[in-house]
């Protein structure tokens, strides 16, 4: 039997990397395993968001990694993010799911849209993580068909706005400082009518809550409703042009997804070093049930997926980084890594047998958090749907 380095070998992504990337991998891996895995059963059993993490997500540079160097980033390419944000998920996908939101929604859709006051303001507090954002788009009543959201802005004789409406299931709604938000200048306009506004959350009007009945996964995030109640915003705090909502969130939720399906490639990573390490030191019928082909079978399944995902999200990285349009290639990548990911999970749960079942084991947490990611930033279905548009329209 080889030893358990020759086995980090086959799940690792460094032989597929060149010098650079490969010591990039490590030094973010090494950041996760002091910063952030001693923290990830504990902030799941007590359901807390930790701001240490963000504190130390901001120190190591990797809040503002995606975001160019001229900006005070640190100038990631497309393949770094998702090398950087496959280390965060296997570590703990709160932290990843919390850089998606900081970094990738709320950062660089003011990077690519806010004006200079804006950006000004907010780009290296939010980088350095001495300010938490927050990305509004969910309603009740909207979800996949995000043109369909019902928040209203309304415009006043003096060119501010007075936004009223409902959002939920917001990440880091609860303790956020800034709020990108979307809505709608003119109901009858349809997707052409949203517009993003960046608002701060402590003046009056908003009103935020716990997300109720959330307790599948994500468990150390925080999850809010939002209630806008005629609070009023400078047309100055419009992100971008009037109108230009749709376009922009849809252009954020799209550059989101190689955070997701890295993340997933982690867990999915992650399902498979706990699982192998489970499978050769449980013993029945006198040997590790490694050993058993059945046992095999199922690893050697787990392996091969994720090495095909990887395989996508590196390759639509790769893609992103030429300069290549990638809407579909993203939709691949979080499509097949997520679901992929899933049934990684899956597996762990089952082969570790009834303790597969309780939290003295990471498999249930990584099935549980796993799930989040075939939902947010568009289901698997709808990623189905865009790839299949670009086939049959
Ligand atoms: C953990 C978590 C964190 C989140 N964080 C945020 C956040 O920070 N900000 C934010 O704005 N939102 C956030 N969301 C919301 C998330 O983006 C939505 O849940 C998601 O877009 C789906 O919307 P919905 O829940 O309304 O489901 P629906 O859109 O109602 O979908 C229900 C089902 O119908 C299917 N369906 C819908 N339309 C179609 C179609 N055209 N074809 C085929 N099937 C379809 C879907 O695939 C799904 O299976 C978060 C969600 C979760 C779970």
């Amino acid at each position: 039997m080889s030893d358990a380095n020759d086995h980090e070998q086959l799940y690792l992504p460094d032989s597929d990397l060149d010098d650079a990337n490969r010591e990039f991998a490590q030094a973010i891996r090494s950041f996760a395993a002091e910063k952030l895995a001693p923290f990830a059963r504990e902030i799941d059993e007590q359901r807390t968001f930790r701001r240490e993490m963000v504190d130390d997500l901001g120190r190591a540079g990797i809040l503002g990694g995606p975001l160019p160097a001229e900006v005070g980033g640190g100038g990631w390419t497309p393949l770094q993010l998702a090398i950087a944000h496959e280390e965060l998920g296997a570590a703990c996908s709160n932290a990843r799911g919390f850089c998606a939101v900081q970094t990738g929604l709320v950062a660089q859709c003011l990077h690519h849209n806010g004006d200079e006051s804006q950006r000004d303001r907010w780009l290296r507090p939010l980088m350095r993580g001495e300010a938490i954002g927050a990305f509004g788009l969910t309603e009740p009543e909207a979800g996949s068909d995000v043109a369909s959201l019902q928040t209203r802005a309304e415009r006043q004789p003096d060119g501010s706005y007075r936004i009223s409406g409902t959002k939920h299931w917001i990440t880091n709604g609860g303790v956020a400082d800034v709020l990108l938000v979307f809505a709608t200048v003119d109901p009858n306009l349809g997707a052409k009518g949203l517009t993003g506004f960046l608002l701060t959350t402590d003046r009056e009007g908003v009103q935020r809550t716990p997300m109720p009945g959330v307790d599948l996964g994500h468990r150390g995030s925080d999850h809010a409703v939002i209630e806008l109640r005629n609070v009023s915003a400078e047309a100055s705090e419009v992100v971008g042009d009037v109108g230009a909502g749709f376009r922009i969130a849809m252009n954020g939720l799209a550059a989101g997804r190689l955070s997701v399906a890295a993340g997933a490639v982690g867990i999915h990573r992650r399902a498979i070093a706990e699982t192998t390490a489970f499978a050769r030191s449980r013993r029945q019928f006198g040997k590790p049930i490694s050993r058993f082909q059945m046992v095999q079978e199922r690893l050697a399944d787990m392996l091969t997926a994720l090495h095909a995902s990887r395989s996508l999200v590196h390759r639509c990285a790769r893609r992103r980084e030429a300069g290549a349009e990638t809407h579909a290639d993203l939709a691949m990548a979080k499509l097949y890594s997520t679901e992929a990911a899933a049934a990684a999970a899956d597996q762990a749960v089952m082969l570790h047998g009834g303790r597969g079942y309780t939290s003295a084991y990471p498999a249930e947490r990584l099935w549980r958090d796993v799930q989040a990611l075939r939902i947010y930033e568009g289901t698997s279905m709808i990623q189905k749907s865009i790839i299949g548009r670009m086939l049959g329209d």
